[in-house]
């Protein structure tokens, strides 16, 4: 039942209710009055179930719309990263790596955090790249040999 019916419902036990009430204040015996003020209570009741039954409904309905975005961003997500897998760079960093168009490293912290933040070239001898969302650097390329002479140099300098 939706709530267009379950309104149709309380329209009709409003419409009852009054009728039921018109009887009871018309000219009926004591007899009579008694019972119409039996059904005018249980209508009540009726009346009371459905209005919680109204709300019940419109809470799970939101509910229902709550879990139907999540799913939704569940689902997308899922289609993301689905061209991503993880793979340790020639630098010793263990990234994902797109199978897509455009091929590109992306930074592991953030894709757990279900964003995907493709990694950037520092352009250093260091050979490390780095996030633009978390900005964590990762060594993608092996140093370069030009950083391998600098300890030697520290040496001579003492
Ligand atoms: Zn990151």
């Amino acid at each position: 039942m939706d709530i267009a019916a379950l309104n149709g419902v309380v329209q009709a036990i409003n419409l009852t209710k009054q009728l039921a009430k018109a009887a009871f204040d018309g000219k009926v015996d004591a007899d009579a009055k008694t019972k119409i003020g039996e059904v005018l209570e249980k209508l009540g009741d009726v009346q009371d179930g459905m209005f919680n039954l109204r709300e019940d409904l419109h809470r799970l309905q939101l509910e229902r719309d709550d879990l139907k975005k999540k799913l939704d961003a569940a689902d997308s997500w899922q289609q993301r990263a689905a061209v991503y897998k993880l793979t340790q760079t020639a630098g010793g960093a263990v990234v994902y790596i797109s199978s897509d168009e455009t091929p590109h490293y992306a930074c592991p912290s953030c894709f757990n955090k279900r964003e995907i933040h493709p990694l950037q070239d520092n352009r250093t001898a260091r050979g490390k790249f780095r996030c633009t969302g978390c900005t964590a650097e990762f060594p993608i390329k092996p140093q370069s040999a030009a950083v391998n002479v600098q300890p030697v140099a520290q040496h001579w300098n003492g």
